[in-house]
């Protein structure tokens, strides 16, 4: 077994989704070697698929929500 240590590197605003060109919130590092970017859409879009060639999936989408679910406070 080797430990995959992750650089952790963030993506950023010029990271694209290989698909359509939107700014990208995942980046899935496939068992073959290759990277793949993918935006929030087409991220969940594909996820059954990446799980399967994936070596890793960094999902950054949590970015994107605005209420994130683990927030704890009910303003309503
Ligand atoms: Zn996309």
């Amino acid at each position: 077994m080797t430990t995959v240590l992750t650089p952790a590197s963030p993506l950023t605003a010029g990271d694209r989704c290989d698909r359509c060109g939107a700014q990208a919130y995942l980046r899935v590092v496939l068992i073959s070697g290759g990277e793949l970017l993918f935006c929030a859409h087409h991220g969940r879009k594909f996820e059954p698929e990446l799980k399967k060639i994936a070596a890793e999936i960094q999902d950054e989408t949590g970015r994107l929500t605005e209420t994130p679910a683990s927030a704890g406070a009910d303003e309503r």
